[in-house]
């Protein structure tokens, strides 16, 4: 009676607008069924990050052959570094049954876009753009002049908004968390995943 797939979900939103925090929120709920997808990037661990849990933390030779050789779903620069998709995990895992949660800057929830016409898109909106700039300024790394980068690219990036399923704006964590929370519940009562077969009931009449 039911799709079997599991559910691609895709989580984007500017730089800085707490789409990290949100997900990590999410997954302290352990839902069932739902996975995280971790991504490949070139960019150096920081500290507590550990290589497998929070990201494949890989060279850019590696990144580069990945590329080469069709192993992501997506990929983008994001600011200095790369940052990828591993596909043979996400669509293991959807053929499995899994809904599968992609944390994902607006450059690779396009291309997904593009590319997964099922996905479900959740955009994820600051309460206001002083306070985007609040929390960029907050990070502390950064200079003002990519400040005002940051910025100008969080505008841009907020004019994808409209193409989006979803919007989920960040003004308290709980909220943000508890609507996506509810968004996935309605997504997997959608109609398009059941086939109605009646024939059971038939023989019953
Ligand atoms: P950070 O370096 O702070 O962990 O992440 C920087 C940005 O890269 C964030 O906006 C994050 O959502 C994005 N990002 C993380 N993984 C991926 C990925 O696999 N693909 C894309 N396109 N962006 C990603």
């Amino acid at each position: 009676m039911i799709d079997n797939k599991g559910l691609l979900i895709v989580i984007s939103g500017p730089s800085a607008v707490g789409k990290g925090t949100i997900c990590k929120e999410l997954f302290k709920r352990n839902i069932e069924n739902l996975e995280l997808s971790i991504s490949a990037t070139t960019r150096n661990p920081r500290p507590n990050e550990i290589n497998g849990v929070n990201y494949h933390f890989i060279d850019k030779e590696s990144f580069g052959k990945m590329v080469e050789h069709g192993e992501f779903l997506e990929y983008a620069q994001v600011y200095d570094n790369y940052y990828g998709t591993p596909k043979k995990y996400v669509i293991d895992k959807i053929n499995q049954g899994k809904d599968v949660i992609l944390e994902i800057d607006i450059q690779g929830a396009k291309q997904v876009r593009q590319n997964y016409k099922d996905g479900i898109f959740i955009f994820i909106m600051p309460p206001s753009f002083k306070e985007l700039k609040s929390r960029i300024m907050k990070r502390g790394t950064e200079a003002q002049k990519d400040i005002d980068k940051r910025m100008k690219c969080a505008y841009e990036e907020i004019e994808q908004a409209k193409y989006y399923n979803y919007i989920v704006i960040n003004d308290d964590l709980h909220n943000a968390v508890e609507k996506i929370y509810c968004i996935i519940k309605a997504e997997k009562c959608r109609l398009s995943r059941y086939h109605i077969d009646l024939s059971e009931f038939k023989e019953e009449l």
